[in-house]
């Protein structure tokens, strides 16, 4: 994607977080260590944004008050409505969780969220399902929100079939091309989770603060033969990857994927070359090593 900036630094940008809550979000630490480590100095802010608030925002990032902008929960999917444009993966989900401010006010957005989750795959060396050398892997995704969409759509060409998860099938598959979607209560779940490789938790569910609550997915469908990935990373081990490694699988939570699709979007907001510099600073600096 070419971003046409002059006007500002590589190394003086200001990017905002816009989410709402926020409280679980730990990307400052990534861009704290990234400066720590003497990489570029980003002015990262996270800004609590209501649903309601969320076109001003807009605005206000297009006035200039931000270079670009990370959003997560739960306004993906309107921040890919209000872009001028769109990269392919978040064109396909429907949902962009960076923006970058063009210097002529145009917002260009784009899906890291799911690049970064298959880049975050590789920490599972050989258990990754998707390295080149695996049978096909078919996978289910529990929601249809934006990071939902994003990991559906980047994983459409590298696996076999990918289904999502919705309380609303009808609506999530209207809103969307990623499909086939199934209800919670469908009957052919039971099946289409147990004969699945990778099972990715990608709803809200277990989220601090309300650490107890889990997808409504009986544990007994899981097995050794699963990798099962959550999203969350706060708490580090959610009530659904702890019955997943219980029953035999292989976990992993969602700290690998949140590195890699902010070293994703760094190199889009700063250059070329900036996102293996986070990847670094955060591996020597030992964030994440909760
Ligand atoms: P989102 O756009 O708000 O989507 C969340 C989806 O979860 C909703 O669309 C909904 O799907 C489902 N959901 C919400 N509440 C539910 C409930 N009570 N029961 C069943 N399903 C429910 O949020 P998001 O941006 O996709 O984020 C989802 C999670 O992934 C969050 O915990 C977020 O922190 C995490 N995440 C992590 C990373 C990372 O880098 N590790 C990146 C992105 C997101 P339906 O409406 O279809 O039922």
């Amino acid at each position: 994607m070419n971003v046409a900036r002059s006007s500002r630094e590589r190394s003086d940008l200001r990017i905002a977080l816009f989410g709402h809550p926020l409280g679980h979000s730990r990307s400052t630490e990534l861009f704290a260590a990234l400066a720590t480590a003497g990489g570029p100095r980003i002015d990262y802010q996270p800004v609590d944004i209501a649903p309601q608030r969320f076109a001003a925002a807009i605005e206000r990032l297009r006035a200039g008050e931000w270079d670009g902008a990370n959003v997560t929960i739960p306004h993906k999917r309107r921040a890919a409505e209000s872009a001028d444009a769109l990269d392919p993966i978040a064109a396909t989900a429907g949902a962009a969780n960076v923006l970058v401010r063009a210097d002529d006010a145009t917002l260009v957005g784009a899906n890291t969220d799911g690049p970064g989750f298959v880049a975050g795959l590789n920490t599972l060396g050989d258990d990754n399902p998707l390295r080149e050398d695996a049978p096909a892997a078919s996978a289910v995704i529990l929601g249809s929100g934006g990071a939902a969409r994003g990991v559906a759509a980047a994983l459409a060409s590298r696996t076999g079939r990918v289904v999502l998860v919705s309380r609303n099938p009808d609506q999530a598959v209207s809103a969307s091309r990623c499909r086939p979607v199934l209800g919670w209560n469908d009957r052919r779940l039971e099946r289409t989770v147990r004969e699945a490789r990778l099972v990715v938790q990608a709803t809200p569910l277990g989220m601090a603060p309300r650490v107890t609550e889990a997808p409504p997915l009986p544990p007994q469908w899981l097995g050794p033969h699963h990798v099962v990935v959550d999203l969350i990373y706060a708490p580090w081990e959610t009530v659904f990857l702890a019955a997943a490694r219980a029953r035999g699988a292989v976990v992993l939570n969602g700290w690998p994927m949140l590195v890699e699709q902010a070293a994703f979007a760094l190199e889009l907001w700063a250059g070329a070359g900036t996102g293996p510099q986070l990847r670094d600073a955060v591996a020597r600096l030992g964030v994440g090593n909760d």
